[in-house]
């Protein structure tokens, strides 16, 4: 049966695999829709034959690699739990340690390192594939570095909550889930609090505008949005990558504007500034409390729905899946797997929530800076430096987009510039 089950799993994925290469490599139609033929958000119009092969083709593999890995996730706990890996682990756990605390960490570092090494091939080609296209610019070793990093710091947070969580289920059986989300809320604003000032700076140098010139220019616009130059930065990526970025991070007064060098080096004064105009939307609609909001109320509908999965789960197939008790640290892969297909089930919504972002976000830099055609030419260089497609298929836009395709952002922006010229 076990033997089985295994079967039936991996031949699922496999299936899932080819329905997913067939639909990105031979269904879905990436061409422009007629109407937009020869406007701006055509990449014909901006970017050369080589450039345009190169970002459908890379635009394709990324797209592949994005529909494999999180159900391959699915699949690696799966096979964990059905051949008894994780009773493994638990067992190697209790004859190791010799004191009692000892033996989640234990445990943990085994799971975490299995879940290391199976998900490394993946990862490893999405890197080199980004390095074939000349996207990534990072050095094996640095991105190895930075792999670490995710893996201690993974382990470091799960090495808070497991502990927590698995306590929370003896006391409890029936509430532990509730428990867990209102002990998750304190938790998840401090860790945003710290995200910039303590987790980033793990893996990148951030300082103040390296530019004085241009750095004037935009604390001016900052300042026009009462954004407190203090709470403006520049990080250096260029050693990392050749693709354009800027973002908003950390809550209260870790608050910050974050610009990637590689976008101040590229791209001309006005462009930067409607970039930045596009970020000082999202930091003064505080964008970001309306995330941890939206992603609290996902995170208890979720633990619910993980409490009655994993119960109905052991219940059904506990022998097969070596888990006798919800509350035994054996069940662990099991609440990782659900998380993970709760997590990949809501991204269509936040996705939805995130482009809505966005789009205002266009809407506002625009009115700010008044320039259409810097805005534009600024989208244009941010396909051409990500190789990125700019209509892509629809289950990648539901799936991956948390910004509108470059077709709308740019049909978006030439739209202001007929209604202002005609003006
Ligand atoms: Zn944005």
């Amino acid at each position: 049966m076990v033997r089985k089950m295994g079967v039936y799993a991996v031949l699922a994925f496999c299936l899932y695999g080819l329905f997913i290469y067939w639909y990105l490599f031979h269904f879905a139609d990436t061409s422009l829709p007629f109407e937009f033929q020869g406007s701006k958000a055509d990449p014909s119009t901006f970017l050369n034959g080589r450039e345009l092969d190169l970002s459908e083709e890379y635009s394709k593999i990324r797209n592949l690699l994005f529909f494999l890995s999180t159900p391959f996730e699915w699949l690696f706990y799966f096979l964990i739990l059905l051949f008894g890996f994780s009773k493994a682990f638990k067992r190697w756990a209790d004859q190791s340690a010799k004191y009692k605390v000892l033996r989640m960490p234990i445990y943990l570092i085994w799971l975490s390192f299995f879940a290391f090494v199976a998900t490394f091939p993946l990862n490893y080609i999405s890197y080199s594939l980004s390095r074939t296209y000349h996207i990534s610019t990072q050095t094996f070793a640095s991105w190895m570095k930075d792999e670490l990093i995710d893996f201690w710091l993974n382990y470091g947070t799960w090495l808070i909550i497991v502990p927590v969580l698995y306590w929370l289920m003896k006391r409890s059986q029936k509430r532990w889930w509730l428990y867990g989300w209102l002990l998750s809320v304190p938790f998840t604003l401090f860790m945003m609090f710290l995200q910039p000032v303590v987790i980033d700076p793990l893996y990148n140098d951030f300082y103040p505008l390296k530019n004085k010139e241009l750095e004037t220019k935009i604390l001016a616009l900052a300042e026009k949005a009462a954004i407190p130059a203090q709470h403006v930065f520049e990080v250096n990526m260029a050693d990392k990558t050749n693709a354009l970025n800027a973002y908003v991070s950390g809550i209260g007064s870790n608050a910050r504007i974050v610009l990637w060098d590689t976008t101040l080096n590229r791209l001309n004064d006005d462009q930067i500034l409607f970039i930045m105009a596009h970020e000082i939307c999202h930091y003064v609609e505080k964008h970001i409390y309306f995330g941890i909001a939206g992603y609290l109320l996902l995170s208890l509908i979720g633990l619910y729905l993980t409490y009655k999965i994993m119960n109905w789960t052991v219940r059904k197939w506990g022998k097969e899946l070596k888990i006798d008790d919800v509350r035994d640290i054996r069940s662990l892969p099991l609440f990782f797997m659900i998380l993970s297909l709760l997590l990949f089930s809501a991204s269509p919504l936040t996705n939805f929530a995130s482009r809505y972002e966005e789009t205002r976000a266009d809407k506002y830099a625009i009115e700010m800076t008044k320039n259409p055609e810097a805005a534009i030419s600024s989208f244009q260089e941010l396909t051409r430096s990500g190789l990125s497609e700019v209509n892509p298929p629809l289950l990648v836009k539901i799936f991956r987009y948390t910004h509108p395709s470059m077709l709308d952002r740019i049909s978006m922006l030439e739209q202001y510039e007929i209604k202002h010229r005609n003006q």
